[in-house]
């Protein structure tokens, strides 16, 4: 659907994108969902999700928006 622009399941051309899926953090905190976070000092996310969801019937697809910051980990 990232590509194409239509669902691979029903063929809807209605998709939604969204640069951050919604995830909680601790006390309950609104944040992106990440792979992982860099270390404990830094905190920075690694691997933010990114979603296209299909209008017609549901179907989502999730991509690592920056492969590369997975690189050697
Ligand atoms: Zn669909």
């Amino acid at each position: 659907m990232k590509n194409s622009g239509t669902c691979p399941k029903c063929q809807e051309r209605r998709i939604f994108h969204s640069g951050c899926v919604m995830d909680r953090g601790e006390g309950n905190e609104a944040q992106c969902l990440t792979i992982m976070r860099s270390d404990a000092i830094e905190a920075r996310e690694l691997g933010r999700f990114e979603v296209y969801v299909c209008l017609g019937c549901g179907y989502s697809e999730l991509f690592v928006e920056d492969p590369s910051e997975l690189e050697g980990r």
